[in-house]
């Protein structure tokens, strides 16, 4: 699968102009110089970059991916990686373990109240305020340029997208019983909050 993928972008981009060619080098190497530098700052309040990367899944993930599997496919680590990371965010109190209502076989990860606090502290808070000093156009295009360029990237490796709820072909507004969202692969009522969560089977539309 992966030869395919490769040998089709090797065409595509064979096809592009020696200019085209040069814009996204240098868009690539902007992007790894931006990844170095919020490397070097996620290294904070004496936790790990992907701990903090856990903390922020955790936040944004529904309440269906808020499991262990769900959050190493997200991260793209090994399944000992992800424990351990667990391990560590469980002895420090920022997150705990649920037994799920509905199915007690099942297990669910959440934030306890420290680990709330502690995102208040987010390294990734200086990116954000950065990113609102810029023009609301320019954050739009780039929220739709970096979220195409991910899911290429995604695609090609075979990875879940991790969409939005309300972006999910699954998603329907308004169930007829009052409530306000619907899954329809899930069977399962959504609130106005999940619809912005992010969620380990969504399925985007094209
Ligand atoms: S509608 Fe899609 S994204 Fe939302 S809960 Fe269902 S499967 Fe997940």
């Amino acid at each position: 699968m992966r030869i395919v993928n490769s040998s089709i972008e090797s065409i595509l981009y064979d096809t592009i102009s020696p200019m085209e060619k040069h814009d996204s080098k240098r868009i690539a190497a902007l992007i790894e110089r931006l990844g170095r530098l919020l490397g070097t700052e996620a290294h904070a309040d004496g936790l790990l970059p992907v701990q903090w990367e856990a903390l922020r899944y955790l936040d944004h993930a529904n309440r269906f991916s808020r499991t262990a599997g769900a959050l190493t496919a997200f991260l793209g680590l090994t399944k000992g990686t992800v424990s351990q990371t667990l391990k560590a965010l469980e002895v420090k109190e920022l997150v705990c373990k649920q037994v799920d209502a509905k199915d007690r076989r099942r297990i669910r990860l959440a934030l306890t109240a420290k680990g709330q606090r502690y995102l208040r502290n987010d390294p990734l808070t200086k990116t954000v305020a950065a990113i609102e000093t810029l023009p609301e156009a320019t954050r739009r295009n780039l929220s739709t340029g970096l979220e195409s360029l991910l899911s290429a990237r995604l695609d090609a490796e075979d990875r879940q997208p991790f969409g939005q709820c309300r972006d999910c072909v699954y998603f329907a507004r308004r169930h007829p019983d009052g409530n306000t969202h619907y899954c329809q692969l899930l069977k399962e009522v959504l609130a106005e909050t999940d619809a912005d969560a992010i969620c380990a089977e969504q399925q985007p539309k094209r």
